[in-house]
């Protein structure tokens, strides 16, 4: 099983501006090693696919052996493939791939160079090699995985670095090779038994924090349940006003961390002060600093109210069904639009633009991961469905009208079902849901009656941490007797009632 803790570091001012120095040495490396294998790529594509016969190598640098003509490149492996560590004599020798992997030839080029560029033997030689893979991860995403092509890194976008062995930690103290024993917040205890695989130093607003990954092979992973044994299901509806709508009527706060008025305007001001100091400043990077933090601090809260939240959904049900939103695309700018004589004119975005903020600070794509992995952790399951129509189609007779819905309120124009439209469209993700997988649910969710009072404004959203944790199917709602004015004949004047209230309420009051 793998598993990672974070920590806080407590670094000196000597450790603090060393590891400084790091970043930009391995931020250098990484951008030369990007320029290596485009040249690599840049010249095989000038003079064509040549080889020389002593490496007989084939060419396709961008993931192939780079600088195949340079001096550095070596193709083959000095043993000529041959393992030469002999435990036993009585056995082979290993065969292994003769050929050097991009990584084998880059990392033993970071080698060579260091005779050339003295300040690269400043930083220790794991870290330097983990920053080769890193180039390597980066074309392995882009040529398989679908990201986009590597680029050069500038200060703000490189800022981490990582160790693949030779730390320790003892109590509250940490070993890094090259940087020596530092403190940090010990926050909660490392488990026992497990081994240290690699080390990620990263620089935040408001100081350098330690990812440990930790592996112990005893321990087996979690087991994913099988489709037959998952009982019941939950499907969540994503919304801006709340966060998610549940599929048993509950409903997630949407506590808007950063488009808050107060963020908003916070956020305003030190951004203000910020371009407003001279470039290059002292006080403009105090500025810059003050507005990162409050960033940072946005960005805190919402991932603790996100683990609250995500914890509480996973404990309602085995499966977990949610829709599979293109978040990217809904943020997307606006096309430009051009009239007949090439002028642009408005095309939308400025109005836009304040929704793209919500839902970015929605962050519905993180809440799902975090969804997911609190799954798989607790060997349950999270399925996504096609989001199509959801929000349109009724879940009683299945009719499909963009008219169904209005605002918050859905109302069928086939059947008449009333219902609140963020829950009904949850509803409908979870019939997909339970369809598409062949999820059987064998036990009825258990009958929970739930009081609400009648005149309450918002009777059937409950806040998720106010629902039982079952699927709720009957919502009762009674008189309340609080401070309410006496029914008397006359006081009834100018008092509207809503659509929806009407189907509710006896029929000697509603005459
Ligand atoms: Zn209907």
């Amino acid at each position: 099983m793998i598993t990672s803790y974070v920590y806080k570091l407590r670094p000196n001012q000597y450790q603090s501006s060393k590891m400084s120095s790091w970043l930009d040495t391995c931020r250098f490396l990484f951008n030369w090693m990007l320029v290596d294998r485009e040249l690599a790529y840049h010249s095989s594509f000038i003079m064509g696919d040549y080889c020389i016969l002593k490496w007989k190598s084939e060419c396709c640098p961008l993931t192939c052996s780079p600088s195949k003509g340079s001096y550095f490149g070596y193709c083959w492996k000095d043993n000529g493939g041959i393992s030469n560590r002999k435990k036993d004599d009585n056995a082979k020798p290993k065969k292994v791939n003769p050929r050097r992997s991009v990584v084998e030839t880059q990392i033993t080029l970071a080698t060579r160079l260091k005779k050339e560029l003295t300040f690269l033997k400043e930083v220790d030689s794991t870290v330097l090699q983990q920053v080769v893979r890193r180039v390597d991860d980066a074309f392995d995403g882009f040529f398989n995985k679908g990201k986009g092509y590597p680029n050069f890194k500038n200060r703000s976008a490189y800022k981490s670095f990582q160790y693949a062995t030779g730390v320790l930690i003892n109590g509250s103290k940490i070993y890094l090779p090259g940087i020596g024993w530092m403190r940090f917040y010990n926050s909660r205890e490392l488990p026992t038994g497990f081994e240290i695989k690699t080390v990620t130093i990263r620089c935040k607003q408001d100081g350098w924090y330690i990812s440990v990954r930790l592996e112990d092979k005893t321990v087996p992973d979690y087991p994913i349940r099988d489709v037959s044994e998952i009982n019941t299901a939950t499907a969540l509806d994503m919304g801006l006003v709340k966060l998610a709508y549940c599929s048993d009527g509950s409903v997630v706060d949407n506590p808007k961390f950063g488009t808050s008025e107060k963020a908003k305007r916070t956020l305003k001001i030190r951004s203000r002060n910020l371009s407003r100091k001279k470039k290059g400043s002292k006080n403009r990077s105090k500025a810059c600093k003050r507005l990162g933090k409050y960033h940072q601090k946005i960005t805190n809260k919402r991932e603790a109210y996100q683990w609250e939240v995500a914890n509480q959904i996973v404990k309602k049900a085995d499966a977990i069904i949610v829709e599979d939103l293109n978040i990217a695309g809904m943020i997307r700018r606006c096309k430009p639009k051009v009239d007949e004589h090439g002028n642009y004119i408005k095309n939308g975005q400025s109005a836009k633009k304040a929704l793209n903020r919500l839902i970015a600070d929605a962050s519905w794509g993180n809440l799902i991961k975090k969804l997911e992995y609190l799954a798989v952790k607790q060997g349950k399951r999270l399925v996504k469905v096609n989001p199509q129509y959801t929000s349109q189609k009724c879940s009683v007779c299945g009719h499909i009208d963009a008219a169904n819905r209005d605002g918050e309120k859905f109302a069928c124009l086939n059947c008449g079902h009333l219902d609140d439209a963020n829950i009904q469209a949850a509803r409908n993700i979870k019939c997909r849901g339970v369809e598409q997988f062949g999820l059987v649910l064998k036990t009825r969710p258990r009958k929970v009656r739930v009081n609400v009072r009648r005149d309450s404004s918002e009777p059937k959203q409950l806040s998720l941490f106010e629902m039982p944790t079952s699927e709720v199917t009957e919502i009762r709602r009674y008189r309340g007797s609080g401070n309410r004015k006496r029914r008397e004949p006359g006081n009834q004047i100018g008092e509207q009632l809503c659509l929806f209230d009407l189907d509710i309420l006896d029929s000697s009051y509603s005459a």
